[in-house]
C-alpha cells in the first residue's frame, strides 16, 4: 500500500474513516489511490459506509452504482439478524477492500469479459451451523467455483479461525489470505486456463486437469510434509497443481503489497524498478527476516512463516511475468 495523507497533510491509513488532526471525514477513492474528503462534491460515501458502517470507500458521484468497487462484488452478505455478523461482514468486507485494491494495481480483470467467456468475480459470505446453529447448511467450505468465491463466515471470528489454524497445523490463517488464495483459481480460469500460458504452467506446476476432488481426498487423507528443499511455498499447495498456482498467487499478492508499504515507508531503499525477480525476491527475504524479528520483540510469531525456495522462486516469476503483461505497474 502506498502513503495516504488527508488535505491537511496528516499521514492517515487505508482503514481511516477520520483524520485525527483536522476531524475531516475521509474515504478512500480506489480508482485513484488516494484519501478524499467525503464533503468532496465529487465523490459520495459507498452505501455500505453511510448505512452500515463497514466499509471507508467512495463512488464517483456520477456512478450508478450505490455501492462501491468492492463491497459491490458481495452477492451474499451475513445474515445480519445474528448480532455477531456485523462485525464478521467488516472483517471480511476490510480484507476483500485490500484484495480489489491489489487488482486494481495490477489493473487485474474482475467485470466479466466482453465476450462472455468469463463471469464477474463474485463472493458469498456465508454460514454453516459450526457458527449458527440456525441455518441448515452442515458444512461451508470456503473454495472457489466459476467466478464465485466461498468464505465460511467463521473465518471471520478470530476464536474459531485460530481453532482451525491450530487443528490444521498451519503457520497462517487469515480472511486475506483466504481471499487471496481462493482469487487465485478465479485468474487460472481468466488469464492461463485457455490462454499461451498455459504450457508454460504446466511445466512448472503439473497437469491442472488430474482428478482434483480424487487429488483433495488423498491430500487430507495423509498430508504429505512440506520438504524444506522443495518447491513448494506451503504443505496444502502440495495438494493439487492449481492449490500450487493460487497458493503461490495469494504470496505474489502479500509480497508485492508488503513491498509497497515497505518503499513508501522507506523502511527498505528500493531501486526503481521491480521487475528484475531476483531483486525483488531478495528484496523481500530481507524484508520478512526483519518482519519476523519484529515480531519476535512483540511475544507474537512470525508474521510471513515461510521459505522461498529456488523452485518456489521460479514459480512466482512466472506469475510476475502474466501480471506484468496486463499491467502498467
Ligand atoms: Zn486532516
Ligand atoms: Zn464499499
Ligand atoms: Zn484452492
Amino acid at each position: 500500500m502506498k502513503n495516504l495523507y488527508c488535505l491537511c497533510g496528516q499521514a492517515v491509513f487505508f482503514e481511516n474513516t477520520r483524520c485525527l488532526n483536522c476531524q475531516r471525514a475521509l474515504g478512500y477513492d480506489p480508482q485513484r489511490r488516494a484519501m478524499v474528503d467525503l464533503d468532496n462534491p465529487r465523490y459520495r460515501a459507498c452505501a455500505n459506509y453511510r448505512d452500515a458502517a463497514i466499509c471507508n470507500w467512495v463512488v464517483s458521484a456520477d456512478d450508478a452504482e450505490a455501492l462501491c468497487r468492492s463491497c459491490r462484488l458481495t452477492r451474499t452478505t451475513p445474515n445480519l439478524s445474528v448480532p455477531a455478523n456485523k462485525g464478521r461482514w467488516a472483517i471480511l468486507e476490510a480484507a476483500k477492500r485490500r484484495l480489489i485494491s491489489g487488482f486494481l494495481y495490477f489493473d487485474l480483470p474482475i467485470d466479466a469479459d466482453p465476450a462472455g467467456q468469463h463471469p464477474a468475480l463474485a463472493f458469498d459470505f456465508l454460514e454453516d451451523r459450526g457458527s449458527n446453529p440456525l441455518v441448515a447448511e452442515e458444512y461451508i467450505r470456503t473454495g472457489y467455483a466459476t467466478g464465485r468465491i466461498t468464505i465460511n463466515v467463521s473465518e471471520a471470528n478470530p476464536v474459531q479461525r485460530e481453532y482451525t489454524r491450530s487443528l490444521m497445523n498451519e503457520d497462517y490463517r487469515t480472511p486475506l489470505g483466504h481471499m487471496r488464495h481462493e482469487s487465485g483459481h478465479y485468474f487460472y480460469d481468466r488469464l492461463i486456463q485457455q490462454g499461451p500460458w498455459r504450457s508454460s504452467f504446466e511445466a512448472l506446476f503439473g497437469d491442472p486437469c488430474l482428478d482434483y476432488e480424487q487429488a483433495l481426498a488423498n491430500y487430507y487423507a495423509d498430508p504429505p510434509l512440506l520438504e524444506a528443499s522443495s518447491g513448494y511455498i506451503s504443505q496444502y499447495a502440495q495438494a493439487h497443481p492449481l492449490e500450487d498456482w493460487a497458493e503461490c498467487w495469494a504470496h505474489f499478492l502479500h509480497i508485492n503489497d508488503a513491498l509497497e508499504s515497505a518503499r513508501a515507508s522507506q523502511t527498505i531503499v528500493f531501486q526503481e524498478t521491480l521487475t528484475e525477480i531476483p531483486h525483488w525476491v531478495d528484496q523481500w527475504v530481507q524484508l520478512s527476516v526483519t518482519l519476523n524479528e519484529l515480531n519476535h520483540c512483540m511475544g507474537h510469531a512470525d508474521a510471513y512463516p515461510f521459505v522461498l525456495t529456488t523452485g518456489v522462486i521460479t514459480k512466482l516469476e512466472f506469475i510476475r511475468q502474466v501480471v506484468d503483461q496486463l499491467s502498467p505497474n
